[in-house]
């Protein structure tokens, strides 16, 4: 058995993988002590660095369900409390939370824990809403998706998309007030 761990890049050495060569394979390793370690792979004796650099990386990515300490993933404020890699369980975007109490603290991505449910009232008074990219009336929404629901009164009424020209006055000054008989159609010259 002939130790090869030295021709291995320093950061897979310095990650605690050791390679062998036992009769015509290699053998990687990781976390060997005297009770013996962890085996990862066998790769044909032929196998390049880059090879056997390859099966270390991906053994070395997160996978979701894993356990780290802040440190370990560069977050220094409090150096050992556990994070999980966890997948946000609306969008399934994935990042690390914090572990509380062996479970992940918000089971929710930051955008969709901010989600009011695609309508909000704007500082003009206006209700704005998001619609849907198949909707017919998307390409009237701003560039987060959102509309303000007295022009899509409005464009469902006439059956049309609006021009940006045209305007959509509520007749009683009551901006959240979209029924059709209180909205007038304006256009601007343009
Ligand atoms: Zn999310």
């Amino acid at each position: 058995m002939i130790d090869l761990t030295q021709t291995l890049p320093q950061r897979f050495i310095g990650a605690g993988f050791t390679l062998y060569e036992k009769g015509s394979c290699l053998y990687l390793y990781r976390n060997q002590n005297h009770h013996g370690g962890i085996f990862i792979a066998k790769l044909p004796i032929k196998a390049t660095v880059l090879n056997v650099t390859e099966v270390a990386e991906r053994y070395l990515k997160p996978k979701i369900g894993e356990i780290k300490r802040a440190v370990e993933i560069g977050r220094d404020k409090k150096p050992y409390q556990k994070y999980i890699l966890h997948a946000c369980v609306i969008c399934g975007k994935i990042r690390w939370v914090q572990l509380a109490k062996g479970k992940p603290k918000h089971l929710k991505c930051q955008s969709c824990a901010h989600w009011k449910g695609g309508k909000f009232k704007g500082s003009k008074g206006y209700i704005w809403i998001s619609l849907p990219r198949n909707d017919p009336f998307f390409s009237m929404t701003n560039s987060k998706g959102y509309i303000r629901t007295n022009r899509l009164a409005m464009a469902q009424h006439l059956g049309r998309c609006l021009y940006s020209g045209e305007r959509v006055q509520t007749r009683n000054r009551v901006k959240t007030d979209v029924r059709i008989e209180n909205l007038r159609l304006i256009s601007k010259p343009r």
